[in-house]
């Protein structure tokens, strides 16, 4: 059982939020048994007075190179226990749906890391919205976490919102049985980070709705 020896490799990585949940909710379950998710907080933890696009990005690309770290201790581990496993793709599948294969967001949730904001991005207690989040899906059983099923956002609580500048966002409290739709039209903020490519030869990082959550502000 590979469960202790995962856990040992967090042990190493006290700031690094992590969970276990079973994905029998997906279609994954037929190849898998579950997902290991954590979330690496950001470089950065900024808020609206200290915000810049550059700062933010710099963020996450920072907490993307220890979340490979972490990736590949974990592999290690696997390997060693001849485990199957499989790393799902961060990058949504395509321009139109824009969704990736495995939602990192969901399994979070059901693993009791998190929930969805009215932002459409998980809020952890610890850093709010701040960190990247990454998925493992492993043919194996765990000790799994508490499944968090209601969003848990001050019902009078509109930073996110008020502070979207292509009001993308639609003042929703999440529920497990919601459809992303019912928060956020996806389209409308992925136009206007993707206005932003031939600029800055990518996507504008736009964490705008991240920096605005009270919540995980230090
Ligand atoms: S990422 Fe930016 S554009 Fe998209 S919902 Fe958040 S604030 Fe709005
Ligand atoms: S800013 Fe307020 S409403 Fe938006 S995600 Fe954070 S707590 Fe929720």
């Amino acid at each position: 059982m590979p469960e202790k020896e995962i856990r040992k490799v967090f042990s190493e990585y006290p700031d690094i939020i992590y969970g276990f949940t079973d994905i029998s909710y997906c279609s994954y379950k037929r190849s898998y048994r579950s997902a290991l998710v954590f979330a690496v907080p950001y470089g950065e933890q900024l808020t609206p007075d200290d915000y810049t696009e550059e700062r933010f990005e710099r963020g996450i690309q920072t907490a993307r190179g220890r979340l490979e770290t972490v990736v590949s201790e974990i592999e290690q581990v696997l390997q060693k226990h001849r485990t199957k496993y499989w790393i799902p793709p961060v990058a949504q599948e395509n321009e139109t749906e824009l969704r990736a294969l495995f939602s990192f967001k969901t399994a979070a949730a059901r693993a009791g890391i998190g929930w969805f904001g009215k932002n459409d991005v998980i809020i952890t207690e610890r850093y709010g919205p701040r960190v990247r989040l990454s998925a493992i899906l492993i043919d194996e059983v765990f000790a799994y976490g508490r499944p968090i099923t209601v969003g848990r956002c001050p019902e009078t609580c509109t930073k996110c919102v008020d502070i979207c500048p292509c009001k993308a966002l639609k003042n929703r409290q999440w529920t497990i049985e919601m459809d992303r739709s019912e928060i956020i039209d996806y389209q409308k903020c992925n136009r206007m980070r993707s206005a932003f490519i031939k600029k800055l030869g990518r996507k504008n990082a736009c964490g705008l709705c991240l920096a605005a959550c009270p919540f995980g502000r230090q």
